[in-house]
This record gives C-alpha cells, sequence and structure tokens, in this order.
C-alpha cells in the first residue's frame, strides 16, 4: 500500500516509528508536512500540491496533526477526503476532540462517565457555578492547556473563585470539574485502535502531585484494565469518530470517569512502558480497512 503520514516532524517518536512499521509490512511511506501543502478547492477535481508538485495515490493517510495547527492540519485532512482517500482519523472526529466542551458534551450525551464539570463565559454567576459543580475542593482548567499546564487544584471555595475570576480576566476560556481525590494523583491512558484497547499504560504523578503528566514528572507502567475501562475507552473514541485515540480515564468511586480523548496520542510513552509494537497495529488497522471512497464524511463538515 502507499500510505501518508501528515505530520510536521518526520523526526519525532511517533512518526519514526510509523514510518518504520509500514516499512516493516512491506508498504511505501512517505511524510508529508501539513503545512506545506496548498489546494486548490473544486468539485471536480479537488488537488494537493506539496512543495512544487501535485502529491495523490494514496490508500491511506494518517494524519498526526499538533493543537497548534488544528486549523490548517484539519483542511488538509478534509481535502485528501474530498480526494476519496481513506484517512485513519477523519477531519472532524480530529477537529471534535481538539474541543474539550464539546467532546464533554458528545460523551455526556451517550452516558459515558464524566467528572461533574461546568464551564461559564460570565463571571457574574461564579460562586453558583463553582455550587453547581458540588463546590471545592475543585479542578480549573484552562480549555487550550495542554501538559498539565493550567490545571490548577483549588482547596477552598474562595480559591476557586479568585482563579476563575484571575484567568476570565486573563480572557482565558476554562473548565471547573469535580476532583477526584480517589485517583490518587495517577490517571490511565488507554490507546484505542478500531474496536479494541490495544495498549494502557497508568502515570502517577510525583510525590505531592496530582497531575500526572509524564511532563510534570509522572512516570508510566503498565495498567491492567476491568471491563468496564476497556469498553468505556472503545466506545469514548468510537463516539467522538476517531479510529485511533488515546482515552485518558481516571478511576473514581463511581468507576471510570473520562477526562478527554486525544487524537492524534503519543506512541512512544505507551510503547516505552507497555513493551508493545503499537505503530505495527495502527499499520494492521489500515490494512484491514483502508479503501478508496470508505471515508464516512467526505469532509462534509
Ligand atoms: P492536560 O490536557 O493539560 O493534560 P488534563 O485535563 O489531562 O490536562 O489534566 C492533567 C492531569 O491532572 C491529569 O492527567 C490528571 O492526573 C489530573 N486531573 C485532571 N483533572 C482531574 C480531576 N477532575 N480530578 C483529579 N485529577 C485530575
Ligand atoms: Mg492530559
Amino acid at each position: 500500500m502507499n500510505i501518508g503520514i501528515l505530520s510536521r516532524q518526520p523526526e519525532l517518536y511517533s512518526t519514526r516509528r510509523l514510518v518504520e512499521a509500514a516499512k516493516e509490512r512491506g508498504h511505501s511511506v512517505r511524510v508529508i508536512d501539513p503545512l506545506l501543502c496548498y489546494m486548490t478547492i473544486a468539485s471536480q477535481r479537488p488537488t494537493i500540491h506539496y512543495k512544487g508538485e501535485e502529491i495523490g495515490g494514496f490508500d491511506a493517510i494518517i494524519p498526526r496533526i499538533g493543537a497548534s495547527i488544528t486549523f490548517y492540519g484539519t483542511a488538509v485532512v478534509r481535502q485528501f477526503e474530498m480526494m476519496n482517500t481513506f484517512c485513519v482519523n477523519e477531519s472532524v472526529a480530529i477537529s471534535r476532540s481538539r474541543d474539550k466542551l464539546r467532546s464533554l458534551q458528545l460523551l455526556a450525551r451517550k452516558g459515558i462517565g464524566l467528572p461533574v464539570t461546568g464551564f461559564a463565559h460570565s463571571t457574574k454567576f461564579t460562586k453558583d457555578l463553582v455550587s453547581q459543580v458540588g463546590g471545592a475542593p475543585l479542578v480549573v482548567k484552562l480549555l487550550e492547556g495542554t501538559q498539565g499546564i493550567g490545571v490548577v487544584l483549588t482547596e477552598t471555595q474562595k480559591a476557586a473563585e479568585s482563579v476563575i475570576e484571575a484567568f476570565r480576566g486573563l480572557k482565558e476560556n476554562i473548565l471547573v470539574q469535580e476532583y477526584i481525590k480517589e485517583a490518587q494523583g495517577a490517571d490511565i491512558r488507554c490507546f484505542v485502535v478500531g474496536d479494541r484497547v490495544i495498549a494502557a499504560m497508568k502515570r502517577q504523578g510525583v510525590e505531592g502531585e496530582f497531575r500526572s503528566n509524564i511532563h510534570r514528572g509522572g512516570e508510566a507502567t503498565v495498567a491492567r484494565l476491568t471491563p468496564e475501562e476497556r469498553s468505556t475507552a472503545v466506545r469514548s473514541a468510537n463516539i467522538m469518530g476517531l479510529n485511533v485515540a488515546g482515552v485518558d480515564i481516571l478511576r473514581s468511586n463511581h468507576g471510570p470517569v473520562v477526562m478527554e480523548v486525544n487524537s492524534s496520542p503519543g506512541i512512544e510513552g505507551i510503547e516505552k512502558a507497555t513493551g508493545k509494537d503499537v505503530a505495527d497495529r495502527i499499520i494492521q488497522f489500515i490494512e484491514k480497512n483502508a479503501k478508496p471512497g470508505k471515508t464516512r464524511t467526505r469532509g462534509n463538515g
């Protein structure tokens, strides 16, 4: 098969491993920087040009679109969809997953367990919002944060109100969330491919830190999942419309609750923690599922 990987960084572990795995299974593979693609949008024959040449003829595209280039990156994925190329994750699903409120609303609608979450535009009703989500202690999050930056644990009602008002004063969008204390600074990353969790790791934050992010010093080990956790992860990826997803779960007293669903989950941490060949599983999924015109949305939306 002819596989294209949309990635800005060919030297990145995740990209390198996907290239390796594709080659090992006898495919030809090319890494394409989405920001260097330019496109003509025509109803007859949509095209994509790259560094001066027209590209196409791919059996599958693996989008690895970083959060900072979601807008242009998903437009490139959509163009491939318009050309009837199979994209492992579709543009609509990627956009959905990048919007935390939209994702949580979609998951809630389908009955997925979530931490009680609130959000507001105005700070006029902060007190009420805080009590709506059950009062302190609370987690306040920047909607656009990553790697644990902008995630704050507020122990008291007053602290919660101050932090919310400070963020809103900086014109940042935030959400407030029930603090899952019993998770004890750990979360579970479930790596979903198709309708299976193919690897899972537990990330444990350093002593005294409630955030488990590896970038904050967290450590990863293999996780054994309960059947309920497994089905929660698979259903969440499915609701988002993602074939490849990293579903982050907290273990709460009332069962697994989903924090976020990532559409370009990193491969390095999970392969190293679990010893599983995650890249190979993604390529195998493509072999089974990639067919021209199989894209569901055809770039609609
Ligand atoms: P980011 O997108 O920056 O990684 P997350 O929402 O994943 O932000 O939060 C970072 C970390 O903080 C999580 O991995 C988890 O360990 C901890 N955390 C986040 N939300 C909660 C919560 N509601 N209760 C307990 N811990 C939480
Ligand atoms: Mg996270």
